[in-house]
């Protein structure tokens, strides 16, 4: 990975007019930058702003203030060159229901002006694990295949960035995992990938860096182990001999979570209490310990604590 700059978007602000005179404030005062070769997740909550941002990069909402710079190009001087460097996939799924999946990455590389003998429809094709559906109806295609044929044709004037706004949304489990794995080889090839997401294990799973957006504001940016990291959050979790209900608090800090197998996990700052006071704790409540096994914070801890300090 080099460290030059794909993206880079200054103090950017969208304000929408709605009717009667009124207005949102739908991103306020974004900056950040994301490195080639880079897979950068944008996460945040229903509402935060995640597809105004994206849409202003696709050119499909205007922006209010703030700069947008795509692979060098600055998008109020070179609207044109910044369309050519990103291919974006939109939240919304909506094909052609009329064409094969084939016919339509032709057609849209012919929007592209791409000369047939430099199309790449076949690869791409392979790449997104369309091949066996090349000539298929539209109509038998599942949503996951659909999102991916999104994928390959923001793909078919090989944009050195792509950007894929929600991809797993209402894509059943075996698909989403197929998808990400496509993202995952593309960026492989070199492209820049920048991600919607409210899934956080999937931004955990798949970002280099993320940036937590939340009522239009980036709350957080960080590479994903120091997001993970900056949380004290531990979990801790307990086999149960003589396994039985004990309340919902072991004292006024620490919640109790039950769970099936004979479990109980907590949830505790490591800076505050250790192991061993929660331990006594336990023991003192009657309950035998059979078995202890830790885990570290995930990036849902992360977000809630941060989402929470911010609203
Ligand atoms: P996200 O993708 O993170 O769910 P959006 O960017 O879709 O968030 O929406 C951010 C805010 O802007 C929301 O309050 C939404 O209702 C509002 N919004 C989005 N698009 C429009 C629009 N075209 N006109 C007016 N308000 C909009
Ligand atoms: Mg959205």
């Amino acid at each position: 990975m080099n460290n030059s700059i794909a993206l880079k978007i200054s103090n950017l602000s969208k304000i929408y007019k709605l009717k009667n005179n009124k207005s949102l404030q739908a991103l306020s005062d974004i900056t950040f930058e994301v490195k080639q070769g880079e897979i950068f997740g944008l996460l945040g909550p229903n509402g935060a702003g995640k597809s105004t941002l994206i849409n202003i990069l696709a050119g499909t909402v205007i922006k209010t203030e703030g700069l947008v710079n795509v692979w060098g190009f600055d998008l109020d001087l070179n609207p044109r060159q910044v369309r050519a460097s990103l291919g974006v996939v939109p939240q919304e799924i909506n094909v052609d229901p009329f064409f094969t999946p084939k016919k339509l990455l032709d057609i849209q590389a012919g929007m592209y002006g791409i000369a047939k003998k430099d199309r790449i429809t076949d690869q791409i094709l392979e790449l997104t694990n369309l091949t066996d559906k090349a000539n298929a109806y539209m109509r038998s295609l599942s949503g996951g295949m659909r999102r991916r044929l999104l994928v390959a044709k923001a793909m078919v004037h090989q944009p050195p960035i792509l950007i894929l706004d929600e991809p797993t949304a209402g894509v059943d489990v075996d698909l989403r995992q197929k998808l990400l794995e496509n993202v995952k080889e593309l960026n492989k090839q070199g492209v820049t990938i920048i991600l919607t997401t409210h899934y956080l294990q999937e931004a955990q799973d798949l970002c280099d860096r993320i940036a937590i957006i939340n009522h239009g504001k980036i709350v957080a940016l960080d590479k994903t182990e120091n997001l993970l990291a900056e949380i004290h959050l531990k979990k801790i979790k307990f086999k149960i001999k003589n396994f039985k209900n004990i309340g919902d608090k072991l004292d006024n800090h620490l919640v109790i979570e039950y769970s099936k197998n004979n479990e109980i996990s907590i949830k505790y700052d490591k800076t505050i209490i250790n192991i061993e006071d929660i331990i006594s704790k336990i023991k003192e409540k009657g309950l035998e310990i059979e078995d202890i096994m830790t885990e570290d914070a995930d990036l849902e801890d992360v977000f809630i604590k941060i989402t929470h300090e911010s609203n």
